[in-house]
């Protein structure tokens, strides 16, 4: 039976599990974290395992509805700026700092899905950079800035090893990060919401939260139909804004990306990938996929500042795979969806508060798995102990992206960068 057109094949393949009661009526909560996605609920548990008591977490719609339950579920260390401009901007000490926050987010997912037991069908097989160019002087300088300047090691992948393992003749050489894993985000996602519920923290599902007041030394959450009052509050809205507080709903551009997920491909998989590891190009918008355990292709691609229909994702995605692995022609596509991942100008996650309770957590772009989890640890650290290890990210401020002509830039930003890939693929013929 074919799923429906807009179901995503992680909605469709999720474990099952106990709605979370929307909130109604009054209540109270010493925190009070408005969004269910990567970043609020790293801070719920963040919170919870410091044994921080009365967390209420509000989710407008289901745990993992935004990009957290829509990804492509790479795991992998780093930020959207990019290591090079990262160490331009912050100096060396401070980007190692940061890029280790990361780092360290990807040992931590690791222990945590070990440790609660989180059935999210983590692949522990590394992540391969593959080079869409014939110039390999872009993968030996992002090699050689890892190693020296942030102490981590991607390993060489020469094209014919490349090709044993991702057979494609489209790709040169590779970079393999070995110390990188991928899973299915929104089974992830449920694991963290239930490992944060074990211990004490209370999840509200279908609980958007429209209006947020400070009344006297707390903070006053209305949804549709209850309220909560809470000493502090952490918005956590990513790219499906809060629409709550005008300052930090516009600090963020929401930028789509697309997924699909062709029929279970047997032993036509073999024929694309004899890896497990996730794979995507050296390309400003590049092409991700990895494989899935029933023997499907996980294929995600494309920046744009629209989502798109299923159809039109459908056809997009199929074009794309097809360049890459011709041996797939006749593939059916049984999902395609698009999510919003959100951007800050400045490429940066934007993380902070304002002293009076209010704290924010979003702007973790396509690098949301990492990030969130060292954001959510973090924030629950300064809350509890005051520790200001949040500071780290100050330089990156809620500046306004400025929509809706900061989405005009961006798109002729992105077209600019794709023309530029494009004439570069058409010049080395
Ligand atoms: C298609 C796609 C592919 C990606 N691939 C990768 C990848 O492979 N690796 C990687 O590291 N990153 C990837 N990312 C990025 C990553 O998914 C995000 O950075 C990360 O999930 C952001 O988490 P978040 O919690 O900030 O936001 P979201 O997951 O978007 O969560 C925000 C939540 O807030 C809720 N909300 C909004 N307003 C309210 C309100 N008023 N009241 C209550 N709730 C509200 C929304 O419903 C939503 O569930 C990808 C993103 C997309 C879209």
């Amino acid at each position: 039976m074919q799923p429906p057109a807009d179901e995503s094949y992680y909605r469709a393949t999720a474990a099952p599990y106990e709605p979370y009661v929307p909130l109604r009526g009054s209540h109270e909560a010493r925190v009070a974290i408005v969004g269910g996605g990567f970043a609020g609920l790293n801070t719920a548990l963040g919170l919870a395992e410091r044994g921080w008591p009365d967390v209420a977490v509000l989710e407008r719609e289901r745990i993992g509805h935004g990009a957290s339950g829509r990804n492509g579920g790479f795991v992998f260390a780093g930020y959207s700026l990019g290591e090079q401009a990262l160490l331009a901007q912050r100096g060396e000490a401070q980007a190692h700092a940061l890029f280790g926050l990361t780092v360290e987010g990807v040992h931590r997912i690791r222990r945590r899905i070990a440790e609660y037991g989180i059935a999210c069908g983590a692949v522990d097989a590394g992540v391969i950079w593959a080079n869409w160019f014939r110039d390999p002087e872009v993968l030996r300088r992002r090699q050689r800035l890892l190693a020296e300047r942030y102490g981590v090691a991607w390993e060489w992948l020469p094209e014919a090893q490349l090709r044993e393992m991702v057979r494609s003749a489209r790709y040169h050489d590779g970079l393999f990060e070995r110390d990188a894993l991928h899973l299915h985000p929104l089974d992830y996602a449920l694991g963290l919401a239930q490992a944060a519920a074990a211990r004490g923290v209370r999840l509200h599902e279908h609980s958007g939260v429209r209006r947020l007041k400070r009344e006297g030394a707390h903070w006053r959450i209305e949804t549709a139909e209850g309220t909560l009052r809470a000493e502090q509050v952490v918005l956590a809205c990513g790219g499906y804004l809060a629409g709550l507080e005008r300052r930090i709903d516009r600090a963020v551009l929401p930028i789509a990306t697309y997924v699909v997920v062709t029929e279970p491909l047997n032993e036509r998989l073999e024929a694309c990938l004899a890896t497990r590891a996730a794979v995507y190009d050296t390309r400003f918008a590049f092409d991700y996929y990895r494989p899935l355990p029933d023997t499907r292709l996980l294929w995600g691609g494309r920046v744009s500042i629209r989502e798109r229909s299923p159809q039109a994702v459908r056809r997009l995605l199929r074009r794309d795979l097809l360049r890459v692995f011709p041996q797939l022609e006749g593939v059916r596509i049984d999902y395609a969806w698009s999510g919003l991942m959100s951007y800050a100008r400045h490429l940066m996650p934007q993380l902070g508060g304002r002293g009076n309770g209010l704290w924010w957590a979003q702007a973790f772009g396509g690098h949301g798995l990492s990030s969130t989890c060292a954001a959510g640890e973090l924030l629950a650290a300064a809350i509890v102990e005051g520790d200001e290890g949040w500071r780290q990210f100050a330089a990156y401020g809620l500046e306004s992206a400025w929509r809706p002509f900061g989405f005009l830039a961006a798109q002729a930003g992105y077209w600019r960068a794709e023309f530029n890939d494009w004439l570069k693929t058409r010049l080395e013929g």
